[in-house]
């Protein structure tokens, strides 16, 4: 178990994240594994960051929500990563200890090693239980070629019902429609 990054935080806190955003179950006990998913926007220029959006989410409801996505945008997703090798042989490093520091790690694209100094968008995925990360469990960011990748193998359906989630849990704002479109799943 490591420590949290802050960068994993809510926005302006100085605390972890302690609800899931869907089934409100209390995180801070560290009863339940969790994820935290952010879309941030980042003005290159300023170097000023949004976020579009954040949450936590447990690992029951995470799992619910894998299942509703197709078994084909699931193996085409499982098929994309599996074919990125530096993002596969970073992640076996991490599980070795042998991966990078965790603030290189979160410094750039983890398929494509673009600076998130460089990108106007991109997202950050990291697994926790309690106040600390799960240190197998390599954090990751993909930046906006990642999720554009990404978005192209998901079938409409899988799109639709991740919209569904969006609008259900964060009300749907325009700015999200972007970030949204490739939205990774923990597998
Ligand atoms: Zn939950």
């Amino acid at each position: 178990m490591l420590d949290i990054p802050e960068e994993f935080y809510p926005f302006e806190s100085t605390e972890p994240f302690k609800e899931c955003k869907v089934c409100g179950l209390d995180l801070s006990l560290g009863t339940t594994d969790y994820f935290v998913e952010k879309a941030v926007k980042n003005n290159i220029a300023y170097q000023v960051k949004d976020i579009v959006f954040e949450y936590a989410i447990c690992s029951a409801c995470a799992q619910n929500m894998q299942q509703s996505i197709s078994k084909e945008s699931m193996q085409n997703m499982q098929a994309f990563f599996s074919n990125q090798q530096l993002f596969m042989s970073k992640i076996q490093a991490h599980q070795q200890g042998e991966g990078e520091p965790i603030e290189e790690l979160l410094s750039k694209c983890s398929l494509h090693n673009e600076p998130i100094t460089e990108m106007s968008e991109y997202m950050m995925l990291g697994h926790f239980r309690g106040d600390k990360m799960i240190a197998t469990t390599m954090p990751y960011i993909l930046g906006g070629r990642a999720m554009d990748q990404l978005s192209e193998i998901m079938s409409n359906e899988t799109i639709d019902e991740m919209n569904r989630f969006k609008n259900e849990y964060f009300g749907g704002p325009v700015e999200l429609e972007d970030l949204w479109k490739g939205k990774p799943v923990f597998l």
